[in-house]
């Protein structure tokens, strides 16, 4: 058996004992499987074994595979430069990353060009990283009431990166803490909002996000092994 196949078949089990353990229903956690610097053939190889959702941190790297992988969902998690929205508008289903005004406004533009409404999620930096983007909890309110006018966006969740930590216990705060920013936004009720994703959770510390209420992990390493950065 191919190590790609065993790993999804090893994160799966796990995904799934993390939602016994908290007695959630396992079929609410997707995995979005992180492709990152891994080539179409590897990817394919997953897509074979039954994933059906991709992640990618770079516009170039969505561009790249684009075409070279169908009947997947694309979904565009790192840090989006506002100019290069207008290359995958049109490809990815929800973009995790949105973390100032311009950038909600650009893609508010071109989604309003390609006659779409757009589905993002706000990234928090919940522990205040210098070296992460993200919205401050305590400003996710406020940030979030400057994009209610923006029409061809859908706000529908929210997503963090935790800290990278030996322990991984040391990051179920944070999670709890989106969970409760999560919960608190829901019971707004406001227009063009809907708190549907919960995006947390990566190959170091899925399970205790999902304990603690993902319904998006995102993970790669687990998958394809550890990256080769060139
Ligand atoms: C790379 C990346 C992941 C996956 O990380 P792994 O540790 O390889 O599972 C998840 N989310 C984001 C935003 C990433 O850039």
């Amino acid at each position: 058996m191919s190590y790609i196949k065993s790993n999804i078949e090893f994160i799966k089990n796990e995904i799934n004992d993390a939602c016994v353990k908290v007695g959630r229903d396992p079929k609410d956690v997707s995995l979005i499987t992180v492709t990152k610097t891994v080539d179409t053939e590897r990817i394919q190889e997953a897509i074979n074994n039954g994933i059906t959702e991709i992640g990618e941190n770079k516009v170039q790297e969505i561009m790249d595979k684009y075409n070279d992988i169908s009947n997947v969902d694309w979904h565009m998690i790192g840090h989006l430069q506002t100019n290069k929205v207008k290359y995958i508008i049109d490809k990815v289903k929800l973009i995790h990353s949105v973390d100032r005004l311009s950038l909600a406004n650009e893609i508010n533009k071109r989604a309003k060009q390609h006659n779409k409404i757009a589905n993002v999620l706000i990234q928090v930096n919940v522990a205040k990283e210098d070296t992460k983007f993200g919205i401050e909890s305590e400003e996710v309110d406020s940030f979030i009431q400057s994009l209610l006018n923006l029409e061809n966006i859908k706000i529908s969740g929210l997503m963090t990166i935790a800290p990278f930590v030996d322990d991984s216990e040391e990051v179920r705060q944070y999670f709890k803490e989106l969970k409760s920013i999560f919960e608190y936004i829901k019971s707004k009720e406001y227009k063009n909002v809907e708190m549907k994703y919960l995006s947390m959770g990566m190959t170091n510390d899925f399970k205790i996000a999902i304990e603690e209420g993902a319904n998006l992990v995102r993970v790669g390493t687990g998958i394809f092994g550890k990256r080769n950065y060139i």
